[in-house]
């Protein structure tokens, strides 16, 4: 290893700062090295069965043995990536009202934000975005790395587990015309809460008056309320405004997780600009997205059974969740809120000594700042996490 001193006078790359490794990755570690018998992995956010399986959805494992027999060629698709798959998933998203919207695939709901991220940064350079706390560790560093602004406001209080609606309003006051609104679609990570249909149609007004552009990220459609009611807002949205960006993940409602999944969709009457400065961004930054996951997506979405049975396993998926959540709710009366929410997550009002002390007496896992990943839980183990937890929540 090179000491200090040496990188200093030698390496090309001592302008760089030291990285804080990954939590939610190292926790993985951990939970798989712990003897504890009865442990829980609450960490990292994937959907879990029973069995704490992330399994392969059947519609996907049928699709896949479709392309393997059928797929005749890897030749090269595009910037865009797969049109039919974009066109398909636009329906499923925005139901029939997609008109003014252009769409291309991209590596992931990351890659979605990160190109929609640099879309804005190309046409507003240093734009502000603001963004509500707490929220998907990630989502400041993708914007922040695109040379955009990051402002917070208030979101969510941890202490009474609701939305602070007033003093998100009260935040961006602050914000100006031309800035950008991050805003969850569904499925709040990692807090649950998401707005009321009144508190959106409010945010579109605030949008609208302000000149704020809205940026929604959509990665768990399905996995809330259904398909339509977890879009809802977001199209309620689209209707009331002139302009927005959706970033999609299909890498949990699919479980494609690492197969990376995802469209970017913009919404705007200067549609042929943007699609040409979309593609060419996407052209320096991944040429073109992975085909893989799209394809079998693309195969699901135009086969009328496969289909079915998809919106089958993902119904059933969302019922061992939310049947979790009203468990955990009625299990303990400050866990309560946790059945009004919606989503994998909830977070919970503990601090980082009661994380660290609930993993090593417990073997209860967890992130860092209390989020747990409900589909890690089953109906057999709540009693004893509830336990674990209860001097906590006092
Ligand atoms: N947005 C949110 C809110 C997320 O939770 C995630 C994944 N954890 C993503 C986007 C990114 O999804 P993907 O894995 O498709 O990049």
């Amino acid at each position: 290893m090179l000491t200090r001193e040496l990188v200093e006078e030698r390496s090309f790359f001592d302008g760089l700062a030291v990285q804080p490794a990954d939590g939610l990755l190292g926790l993985i570690g951990m939970y798989r090295a712990d003897p504890q018998p009865g442990k829980i992995d609450l960490g990292v956010g994937m959907f879990r069965d029973d069995l704490g399986r992330t399994p392969v959805m059947r519609a996907v494992k049928a699709a896949e043995a479709m392309l393997l027999r059928d797929q005749e060629t890897k030749s090269y698709l595009g910037a865009e990536g797969d049109l039919r798959f974009v066109e398909l998933l636009a329906g499923v998203a925005f139901g029939t009202g997609a008109d003014r919207l252009v769409g291309v695939q991209t590596p992931g709901g990351t890659g979605a934000l990160r190109l929609g991220a640099e879309l804005i940064a190309r046409s507003r350079p240093g734009a502000a975005v603001w963004i509500g706390t707490p929220t998907w560790p990630n989502h400041a560093p993708i914007f922040r790395d695109s040379g955009l602004a990051i402002q917070t406001h208030r979101f969510f209080d941890v202490a009474s587990a609701e939305i602070d609606f007033e003093a998100m309003i009260e935040d961006l006051a602050q914000a100006r015309a031309g800035d950008v609104l991050l805003l969850h679609g569904c499925c709040h990570n990692p807090t649950g809460a998401d707005f009321t249909a009144e508190q959106w149609q409010e945010i579109g007004r605030l949008c609208e008056s302000r000149g704020l552009l809205p940026f929604i990220d959509l990665a768990y459609q399905g996995l809330g309320d259904g398909l339509a009611a977890d879009a809802a807002a977001m199209r309620g949205l689209l209707g009331a405004l002139p302009e927005a960006v959706i970033a999609y993940s299909c890498d949990k409602n699919f479980g494609l997780y690492r197969e990376r999944v995802g469209a970017l969709w913009v919404q705007s009457d200067a549609s042929d600009l943007v699609r040409g400065n979309v593609l060419a961004l996407a052209r320096s930054i991944w040429s073109m997205p992975p085909d893989h996951g799209a394809a079998v997506v693309r195969l699901v979405l135009e086969n009328a059974a496969l289909r079915a049975d998809w919106a089958a396993e993902l119904d059933a998926m969302r019922a061992r969740i939310n049947g979790l959540r009203m468990a955990l709710a009625a299990s303990h009366e400050r866990l309560a809120a946790i059945g009004n929410q919606r989503g994998m997550f909830a977070l919970l009002p503990l601090g980082p000594d009661a994380v660290e002390a609930l993993r090593r007496e417990r073997g209860i896992y967890m992130a860092g700042n209390g989020r747990i990943n409900i589909a890690g839980l089953t109906l057999d183990n709540i009693p004893a996490f509830v336990a674990g937890l209860a001097p906590y929540l006092s």
